[in-house]
């Protein structure tokens, strides 16, 4: 379609294009980030900017993508390695998650990472249909220093950065030899968009304490060089509607009663995550080996399903972390399981397809989304959406260090550091009576339906439309 007048084209930068190769070609990826844009991106018309994974035979459109152009950004091994796999995982994701794991600080990974968002800037600037007066969007932690580079061009259209993480506070922030430069790289933009007010005034109590030379006044930054860039909280959701309708269809009600049949008698106690330190999963299995050791009783009437999804296992702390994790389920299904009994921790260290996740989700009586640090966690509005659409009464115990424990308040909130805690926590769960489990499910349900994935792109994109 046309973009109107009013609506300026959308140039969307992330650091993998939406895209990936099937046997029978090239598709759109499934992800949060090409759902929440695709439809402004068809409806305006645009493009994405993303690295091309190594391949050099990304196409330049895809035809599920209709008229989004793609274009491909090429890193070289070395520079891929040290922006990437060191900078980006090494580096800011611990750093920004609280340090749940020490951040390396190392200048070969910061140049390559300047040099990864330059090449972003470079693939922006030599496109001629690029050229043209458009809304830029730059994603997350990856390419924080982009804004600025594409600042030169400012009068084709305004900026705007969405941070997909936490913004840690000033005091851990400031730890990063190279904190200036990236606070100078965001406020490139017009708009900065995070999850939650606490990220959103961490991130203004950085620039007050850190640049000399900015003047934060109320959520505005102004610079040095007489711009001001505002500071927003637009809090990231799924396609509500979508998973909706998803969780009741034939083939999620057919795994559905599989897995019924499979635990029946039992309780089930869900986790769904990357394998990630940030996600708390060893606290998790902590807590659940305390409740069968001081509950006998639940031993034959509670199972744990725990999907963990691989994640960056070329990094030590993933693999020191999936080792600690398989040990720990061992640990617990060899002092638990009862003879001629299932055991009491079924785990999948894989991903799954989405009609079997939403299966699980409809089966668990209570998901344990206890992340140490989430920037939001999707997974819990997916389960509250799932459940409610499927007329369950599942609990959500949810991590009060998640971006969602902002929103959605009706669940049972926990300190995943308090092992002792999140044990007791879990079994009150199991005792809720099942109104008071349909109340707190269908507010919940109710506030991510009334506030879904369109309406974050929409807030973004009305909020910098008009800025230059
Ligand atoms: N997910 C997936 N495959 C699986 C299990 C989960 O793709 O086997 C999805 C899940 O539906 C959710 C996402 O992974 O949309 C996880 O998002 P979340 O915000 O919870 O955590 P992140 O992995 O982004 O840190």
């Amino acid at each position: 379609m046309a973009p109107t007048s009013k609506e300026l084209p959308l140039v969307a930068f992330a650091n993998r294009l939406p895209v990936v190769k099937a046997r029978d070609g090239w598709r759109a990826a499934d992800g949060g980030l090409v759902t929440a844009l695709r439809p402004a991106l068809e409806k305006r018309g645009g493009a994405w900017v993303g690295w091309d994974g190594g391949t050099s035979e990304v196409p330049r459109r895809v035809e599920d993508l209709g008229a989004i152009r793609l274009h491909p950004v090429q890193l070289d091994r070395k520079t891929l390695d040290g922006y990437y796999h060191g900078f980006c995982n090494r580096t800011l994701w611990p750093l920004f998650h609280d340090l749940i794991e020490q951040p390396a600080f190392n200048r070969q990974w910061w140049d390559a990472y300047v040099e990864a968002n330059r090449r972003f800037a470079h693939a922006a600037t030599t496109r001629s249909k690029l050229l043209q007066e458009t809304i830029r969007w730059v994603h997350d932690f990856h390419l924080m220093l982009l804004p600025s580079m594409l600042r030169p061009a400012k009068e084709k259209g305004p900026i705007a950065y969405f941070l997909h993480t936490p913004f840690p506070a000033p005091e851990l922030f400031s730890r990063l030899p190279w904190s200036k430069e990236l606070l100078n790289g965001i406020l490139g933009s017009d708009l900065v968009g995070f999850h939650t007010d606490l990220y959103r005034d961490n991130f203004l109590r950085s620039c007050e304490t850190i640049l000399e030379d900015a003047k934060v006044e109320g959520t505005r930054v102004h610079t040095s060089d007489g711009r001001s860039v505002l500071a927003a909280t637009h809090p990231i959701s799924i396609d509500a509607q979508e998973f909706a309708s998803a969780s009741t269809q034939p083939d999620v009600e057919r795994e559905l009663k599989r897995l019924r049949t499979q635990f029946e008698g039992r309780k089930v106690l869900l986790g769904v995550d990357r394998l990630d330190y940030t996600k708390g999963i060893r606290h998790r299995l902590k807590a659940v080996e305390l409740m069968f050791e001081r509950n006998p009783s639940l031993r034959r009437k509670v199972s744990l399903v725990q999907i963990a999804v691989p994640s960056r296992d070329d990094v030590k702390e993933y693999r020191d972390l999936r080792s600690d994790v398989e040990g720990e389920v061992g640990r617990i299904n060899g002092r638990f399981t009862e003879p001629g009994h299932p055991v009491p921790v079924h785990y999948l260290y894989r991903s799954v397809p989405l009609h079997r996740l939403l299966a699980y989700y409809r089966l668990a009586d209570v998901a344990l989304v206890t992340p140490l640090k989430d920037g939001m966690n999707l997974v819990a509005k997916e389960f509250v959406v799932a459940q409610a659409a499927g007329s369950g009464s599942g609990i959500l115990l949810l991590s009060e260090f998640t971006g969602a424990a902002q929103e959605l308040k009706q669940a049972i909130m926990c300190n995943p550091f308090d092992v002792e805690g999140l044990a007791s926590h879990i079994e009150d769960a199991l005792e809720i009576p099942e109104q008071q489990r349909r109340d707190r499910l269908s507010a919940m349900a109710g506030s991510v339906h009334n506030h879904d994935v369109f309406d974050w792109t929409n807030e973004m994109i009305s909020d910098v439309e008009g800025m230059t």
